[in-house]
């Protein structure tokens, strides 16, 4: 049966999963959404024998049906390959009573590796599949690590360009050397003088326009997005918790259908919106936990049923969850709502206005499923210490906001399921807020000091990601105010 996929503002607005892979947004601004959960159809316990790149093909071949087997194979093939430093791809730790998902083995040493590594292959099926001659213009805004796993999955690929705007003073240090460092003819960088949140909404406009929008097919250009809005970043992501959840079962820490709680560090929704996915098609998850920062509007949100982004912005240590705008809860809203597209833009309308809307109770009851937590700053960081004084295991500033709301979690409802935390970034990426956290002595060290100490205390190998750019030239130095985004994106392109 082939998926169809709707936008969540406009049910009128229907297309292909390779075609909606293509628009990244809908032309309402909407996001796709199936207009139907497909359904797990192989056991799990058939799933616990297959590999990776294996239940990777089980999962996508579900919610991507105009590819053909041998398109997704090959995608699949080319995305999960040597670039993970670990041949299972994503390694389960147990420690502390909680398995540690390691979603930080890819290119970039983060989560977002899952889901870059494979878009640009499944972007180039689909334009091929779509008769699309025009190059595929990649813009992307990141807090962060969003930009470098695009940049790294996009450089060089034929057909194809990356703009990759960042905010200037809200990125870690080597957030941001990964980024100025990139390779690639085809990729531009630009820090911009504003928030994540103005980068993403003036990346959105660039989308909304549509005279920009005809000006670039003139040129030969079209636009596509690799944030976490677009159907090929989601999909990639409900993998990665059907094989948690195998792997569980395979070594005999879950039985057949039991419950799995699952934690994940949240910023704009979309890693955990992929694990309430693979609930709605059969997954055992029983709750799912939302791990806020500082920045906690979906926690505000989950204890309310208001979502209100009036509220000062908050610079963290967990920089990649520094958001106030999660722009894939407005997949869940609309879901909560009964797949209401109309109900769904009133509240979005809302939200693009006044900032703030609140769902109804008939709504809020179909949201049980969640659970909103959120750690400050110090708790984070004393979170990183006690796990490692514990156990030696080092985690990084995103993971510990969600071991922070774990425990939270459990002392608050004594549930005691097995449980998975998604770890989303190596502790090598946030080296400075991980080791100060540990001991106040690192202060003083320069950053690559800090790689090395790490190294000798949790004794893991420094990741090639960060052996990379240790030396590496600075290609990039774009800056531009942020309401000169577009004029900047023409310059870029020539229009
Ligand atoms: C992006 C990111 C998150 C947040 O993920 P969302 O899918 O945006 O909720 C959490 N941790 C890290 C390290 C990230 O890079």
């Amino acid at each position: 049966m082939e998926m169809i996929y709707q936008s969540t503002r406009n049910a009128g607005e229907q297309v292909t999963a390779s075609e909606a892979i293509l628009k990244g947004l809908a032309s309402d601004g909407g996001l796709f959404v199936p207009n139907e959960i497909p359904v797990f159809s192989i056991p799990f316990t058939r799933m616990a024998e297959m590999d990776y790149r294996e239940v990777a093909f089980e999962v996508m071949r579900l919610f991507l049906t105009d590819f053909t087997s041998e398109e997704l194979k090959h995608c699949i093939d080319k995305a999960y390959d040597q670039k993970f430093d670990v041949p299972e791809i994503v390694p389960l730790r147990e420690v502390d009573d909680v398995h540690y998902l390691e979603l930080f083995h890819g290119a970039t040493i983060a989560f977002k590796d899952m889901a870059l590594s494979i878009l640009p292959h499944l972007l180039t099926a689909a334009a091929k599949k779509n008769n699309v001659k025009e190059e595929i213009v990649i813009l992307t805004a990141t807090s962060g690590d969003t930009g470098k796993a695009a940049l790294a999955g996009f450089a060089d690929v034929p057909g194809t360009r990356i703009i990759v705007f960042y905010p200037k003073d809200g990125v870690s240090p080597i957030q941001e050397k990964q980024m100025v460092t990139q390779r690639g003819a085809n990729t531009t960088v630009v820090g911009i003088h504003g928030n994540f949140d103005d980068a993403q909404n003036g990346v959105k406009a660039i989308f909304n326009n549509k005279e920009l929008a005809a000006a670039m097919r003139e040129k030969g250009f079209r636009f596509s997005s690799a944030n976490s809005i677009n159907v090929g970043r989601l999909v990639p992501q409900i993998v990665y918790y059907v094989y948690a959840y195998t792997r569980l079962l395979a070594a005999g820490k879950l039985k057949e259908g039991e419950r799995l709680n699952v934690v994940v560090p949240t910023g704009n929704f979309g890693n955990i919106l992929a694990a309430y996915y693979a609930k709605c098609a059969g997954l055992p998850i029983g709750k799912l936990i939302c791990a806020s920062n500082d920045n906690k509007v979906l926690y505000d949100f989950f204890q309310s049923g208001t979502y209100d982004k009036n509220r000062d912005f908050i610079l963290t240590t967990s920089p990649s969850m520094d958001i106030l705008i999660s722009s894939n809860l407005e997949r869940l809203i609309y879901r909560v709502a009964g797949d209401d597209a109309k109900k769904n833009a009133q509240l979005m309308q809302a939200l693009l206005k006044d900032g703030v809307y609140s769902v109804t109770d008939e709504m809020r009851e179909r949201l049980a499923d969640f659970y909103g937590g959120f750690a400050t700053v110090k708790q984070t960081a004393d979170t990183i210490r006690e796990l490692y004084e514990k156990t030696g295991y080092v985690i990084d500033t995103h993971t510990a906001v969600a071991t922070s709301v774990y425990h939270k979690y459990k002392e608050e409802t004594g549930d005691n399921s097995v449980t998975v935390i998604a770890s989303t970034a190596s502790p090598y990426k946030f080296t400075r807020s991980v080791m100060t956290a540990i001991d106040s002595k690192y202060d003083a060290m320069g950053d690559f000091e800090l790689v090395d100490e790490l190294e000798k205390i949790s004794n893991t190998k420094v990741p090639h990601a960060i052996e990379e750019i240790r030396n590496a030239q600075i290609v990039h130095k774009l800056v531009c105010d942020k309401d000169r985004m577009q004029q900047t994106v023409e310059e870029i392109l020539g229009i």
